[in-house]
């Protein structure tokens, strides 16, 4: 195995989902929902095997995802974006994130991201032969913002991107509109370019809304925005996501992109594009629905002793079990399962500073309510 691989041989998810089937847990670990997505798209899916769509699709998508992609932006945020070169189809998120990075970051080159990171950034930006320069949230109430010193110090001349995620994994923080313009004034500054993250663009809570990196002022001309079916559809194991932005920023995840899955599955796109047209309604209510699990879970939580960080979206909402008196979340989540039959995941796993971030385990509630209550009445026997 090569050097720059040697930190990434396993994946935490992977490890604690492991753990999970072993001791008989639930699994609030990995960040997937049981129940299905829109039953019309999964019909839609199936017609499309049946009818025949069985081959390899265009390498940058089917045309009909692409402009359903370009729709979306247009209805949701107000871009206007040429669905042939603006719009790339991609093996879910995690390959529109791996094709911009490969297809924007010279070796030896700075990318700056949030700290906690979501764990596929660092191993990205290493298979790039990038350098991550992280930033790291700071706890304000009982939420986060970004460290503003820490992020004007991230940026210098060796930038070559900044990898922003929000809503954010694993703390659930939408950041800030101001947040959001300092990162846009360095990323303008440094003449940098962005790379946001928005797969849980669609699951925020509490009347929070989405604003985009990119409709800040100097920022869509350098932004490839990305995201994915798995969250505002309940489908992840389909793998279908996007990017969209500027044709150059396009092409170049584009040429990254054709080498790494060459194309996407076919017969999931359609069906997605048959979603994103007809089936919003749908993720509104699916977003109502896990925000009344999360303050299940987190109300479950906070009963049983934890100290809990708020989740403003997602599917993850962090808890500090030191009053517990578990001082170690990595320990506390590979001991967990075995004690009680619930899994988790420790924030650490998401980060290069491990001191300060020890002690933060994430849970998920993207789970039906039966499981949730079953997960909460095991975690009361701590
Ligand atoms: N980014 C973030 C922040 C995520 O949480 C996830 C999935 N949990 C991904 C990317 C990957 O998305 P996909 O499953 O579409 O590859
Ligand atoms: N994104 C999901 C999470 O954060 C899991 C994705 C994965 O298993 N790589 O839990």
């Amino acid at each position: 195995l090569v050097d720059r691989m040697r930190p990434f041989t396993s994946t935490i998810f992977a490890e604690m989902s492991a753990l999970a089937v072993a001791h008989d847990a639930i699994n609030l670990g990995q960040g997937f929902p049981d129940t299905d997505g829109p039953a019309s798209m999964l019909a839609a899916a199936v017609d499309a095997i049946n009818g025949g769509d069985n081959q390899y699709p265009p390498g940058i998508g089917v045309p009909s995802l692409r402009h359903a992609v370009a729709e979306h932006e247009r209805d949701f945020y107000g871009f206007d974006l040429a669905p042939d070169t603006q719009v790339l189809v991609t093996v879910g998120a995690t390959e529109a994130i791996s094709g911009a990075l490969l297809g924007l970051v010279e070796p030896g080159r700075e990318v700056v991201m949030i700290e906690p990171y979501y764990d596929s950034y660092a191993a990205c930006v290493a298979l790039a032969g990038g350098v991550r320069r992280t930033v790291p949230l700071v706890p304000d109430g009982d939420g986060f913002v970004l460290d503003r010193d820490a992020l004007a110090d991230a940026f210098g001349p060796n930038t070559a991107a900044v990898l922003v995620n929000s809503p954010h994994n694993p703390t659930g923080t939408v950041l800030s509109d101001d947040d959001l313009a300092e990162i846009a004034r360095l990323t303008v500054e440094h003449d940098v370019v962005a790379i946001t993250d928005e797969v849980y663009e669609h699951l925020l809570f509490d009347g929070r809304e989405q604003h985009p990196l990119a409709l800040l002022p100097g920022m869509t001309e350098r932004t490839l925005r990305i995201s994915s079916a798995a969250k505002t559809f309940s489908c992840t194991g389909w793998k279908v996501g996007w990017i969209t932005g500027p044709a150059e920023l396009v092409a170049a995840a584009r040429a990254a992109k054709q080498f790494l899955s060459y194309v996407g599955s076919g017969p999931f796109q359609p069906a997605v594009a048959h979603a994103l047209r007809t089936e919003m309604g749908w993720a509104a209510q699916n977003a109502a629905e896990l925000q009344r699990k999360r303050t299940v879970l987190a109300e479950a939580l906070a009963s049983v002793g934890f100290e809990v960080h708020r989740s403003e979206a997602g599917y993850f909402v962090c808890a500090d079990p030191r009053p517990l008196g578990y001082a170690d979340g990595d320990q506390f989540c590979r001991e967990l399962p075995a004690r009680v039959g619930v899994a988790a995941v420790p924030v650490s796993a998401f980060v290069d500073d491990k001191e300060s971030w020890r002690h933060l385990v994430r849970f998920a509630f993207c789970k039906r309510d039966d499981v949730i209550a079953d997960a909460a009445a095991r975690l009361r026997r701590l």
